[in-house]
């Protein structure tokens, strides 16, 4: 059934979303979208420095249109993608794209933007994940320091050596190891330090409650005094109102991302809206 979805624009959500068909189908449509380079995008969200309101960079999150259905939520072709294993080669595209435009924007006088990218737990515990990384780094000429990952909260669960050795390779590379949707999962918070990560997402379900909800507003205080604790930078997704955005700030949570200031962009919009360059003189 086509929907109204959040913003307004049509999503595709089947009823039986465990039919079988339907999902092969969903995949089927993926692949050839991916092999003619059709139907995939990326949208850009504002990270904000809470203390100034300056743009700091942006987060990239995949878009998929159907050719015949339109557009497909994230949350429902994201997982479908990871079951299949079809993540690793989207990923490696998100990656790609992600880096090339980040490169594009400070080559064109944003000289300090920096981009975030999702990266699955599928492509974590591959082992060519560092290599995916340098090669778009290499390519798009975009500097590691440039560039943060989004890690989901099952990396600091796995003991694996080589999954820790990758995460140490992607260190040694200059990019900042975040730690996505932090409080819903499971983590070993030894690894917190031993893995070298450097950012916590609070994850939005707290931030949606936390002015009106005791025990949420607690969850995001202890997130934010740990991570102080441990020198961690932290980041509070979902903001939506302005009051959020100030308690936020006197919490002492460093940046903010929500619709408070946009919801995620095309790229051309996301540009035209909030790159810091001085207008140029009428001619
Ligand atoms: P995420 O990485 O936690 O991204 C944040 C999600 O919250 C995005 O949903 C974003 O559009 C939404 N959001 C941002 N601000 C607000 C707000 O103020 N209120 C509300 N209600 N929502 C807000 P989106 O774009 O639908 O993506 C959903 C998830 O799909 C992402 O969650 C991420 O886990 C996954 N995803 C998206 N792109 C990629 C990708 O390139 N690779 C991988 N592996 N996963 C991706
Ligand atoms: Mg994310
Ligand atoms: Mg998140
Ligand atoms: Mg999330």
């Amino acid at each position: 059934a086509k929907d109204r979805g959040r913003n307004g624009v049509a999503r595709y959500e089947p009823r039986l979303q465990e039919d079988q068909a339907h999902q092969l189908n969903l995949l089927t449509a993926m692949r050839s979208s991916l092999k003619q380079g059709e139907g995939f995008s990326l949208h850009y969200q504002p990270k904000v420095d809470l203390a100034t309101g300056r743009v700091l960079g942006a987060e990239a999150l995949m878009r998929w249109s159907h050719p015949a259905h339109g557009p497909v939520s994230p949350a429902q072709f994201i997982p479908l993608a990871e079951r299949s294993g079809l993540i690793v080669e989207l990923g490696r595209w998100a990656l790609r794209e992600a880096c090339r435009q980040a490169q594009a924007w400070r080559s064109a006088g944003w000289s300090d933007f920096t981009i975030a990218v999702n990266v699955s737990m599928v492509q974590c515990r591959r082992d060519d994940l560092a290599h995916d990384v340098l090669t778009s780094l290499a390519d798009s000429g975009l500097p590691g320091q440039a560039l943060v990952l989004e890690l989901t909260e099952s990396v600091l669960a796995d003991s694996a050596d080589a999954l820790h050795a990758a995460l140490r390779r992607l260190r040694a590379l200059g990019v900042t190891l975040s730690i996505d949707d932090f409080g819903t999962g499971y983590s070993n918070l030894g690894y917190l330090s031993r893995l070298e990560v450097q950012q916590l997402k609070i994850d939005q379900s707290f931030v949606r409650r936390f002015l009106s909800s005791p025990p949420d507003r607690a969850i995001v205080e202890t997130i934010i005094a740990m991570a102080r604790k441990l020198g961690l930078n932290t980041v509070a997704e979902g903001v939506e109102e302005p009051a959020w955005a100030e308690t936020l700030q006197a919490l002492g949570c460093h940046t903010g991302q929500g619709y408070f200031w946009s919801k995620p962009l095309p790229a051309e919009a996301f540009w035209s809206r909030f790159n810091p360059l001085p207008a140029l003189p009428a001619s």
